[in-house]
């Protein structure tokens, strides 16, 4: 009896695997399709000078213009694109697309600004990241420091690797930053020793600041931290007047979120760059 069973909990188990790795598939060629295609789009989110209220930078945010789906947001294919590995030249994809979308804002005449752009773990250990950059970089004409690559801390685990792709990175003469941190792996040990520019502090944290007082004491303590060590930060995921307030008393510099402004098209962040942004800077009243 027991085997029998064990027979069939192996057949439900094996063709629940089967449905699985079949819409794997038909999504994997899906998206190999959307890069012929040219499905993907990038949205954009200004990062603000706490201060001022100035569009002080964007980061780019790919978007799958499905034709049948309508616009899927990255938590649907990311992960799989990284996992087929996929991202490699989806990842290029956007990477050029910004670095020409940004060259382009500088000919028409808009203020210079980086322009960020998420940068997957293939991506970070792939052979040659630093000619591949530094090709798009110059095909683009983009001057580097207006580019900006946002890494995850998991991306450092490995420490040697890290910090000879970081140092490559930074020869080329773009800003790099630590996306999400504070989720992930971190020895603070190590990152006064990684060569990066800024920190972004994960939107989990700057959620509760006002609710939770822990949070709110590691968010001051992250600012604390990069002022110290001479880092830039920015706070993710800012949505309300109270969080950007308790960000510009603890001496945050730059806020990125939904009380600013949602990810856009480029037409609607074009309309930003004119005119700003029509919402009260920390430093207003
Ligand atoms: P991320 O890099 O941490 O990007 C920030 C995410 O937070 C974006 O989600 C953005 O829309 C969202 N967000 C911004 N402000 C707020 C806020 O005030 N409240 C809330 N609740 N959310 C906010 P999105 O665009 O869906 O991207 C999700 C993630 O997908 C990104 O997280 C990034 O890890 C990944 N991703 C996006 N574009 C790319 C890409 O081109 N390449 C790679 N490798 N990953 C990407
Ligand atoms: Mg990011
Ligand atoms: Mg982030
Ligand atoms: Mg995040």
């Amino acid at each position: 009896r027991a085997k029998e069973k064990g027979r069939n909990d192996f057949q439900i188990f094996n063709s629940d695997m089967k449905s699985v790795s079949i819409n794997r598939l038909r999504l994997e060629n899906e998206l190999r399709r959307a890069l012929v295609n040219e499905e993907f789009v990038l949205y954009y989110q200004p990062q603000v000078d706490i201060g001022s209220g100035r569009i002080v930078g964007v980061e780019a945010l790919i978007r799958w213009n499905h034709p049948d789906k309508g616009m899927v947001m990255p938590n649907h294919f990311i992960p799989l694109a990284e996992e087929s590995g996929l991202i490699v030249p989806i990842g290029e994809w956007v990477l050029r697309a910004a670095c020409k979308q940004n060259k382009t804002w500088q000919s028409e005449g808009y203020a210079p600004i980086p322009i960020s752009v998420n940068l997957s773990m293939r991506q970070f250990f792939q052979h040659n990241l630093k000619g591949k950059i530094s090709h798009v970089l110059e095909q683009t004409e983009l001057d580097p420091r207006y580019l900006e690559l946002e890494i995850t801390e998991s991306m450092t685990m490995d420490v040697d690797h890290a910090i000879q792709s970081l140092l490559e990175l930074k020869e080329l003469g773009v800003n790099v930053s630590i996306d999400d941190f504070g989720t992930g792996y971190s020895s603070l040990y190590y990152l006064k020793k990684f060569p990066i520019d800024k920190l972004k502090i994960d939107r989990s944290f700057v959620r509760d600041i006002m609710v939770d007082p822990n949070d709110a004491a590691i968010v001051a303590t992250i600012i604390a931290m990069t002022h110290h060590l001479n880092l830039k930060v920015i706070a993710e995921g800012v949505e309300t007047e109270d969080q950007l307030k308790f960000l510009y008393q603890n001496r945050c510099n730059e806020v990125q979120g939904y009380w600013f402004s949602p990810p856009v098209d480029r037409l609607e962040l074009e309309h930003m760059l004119r005119h700003g942004i029509s919402v009260a800077a920390a430093s207003s009243e």
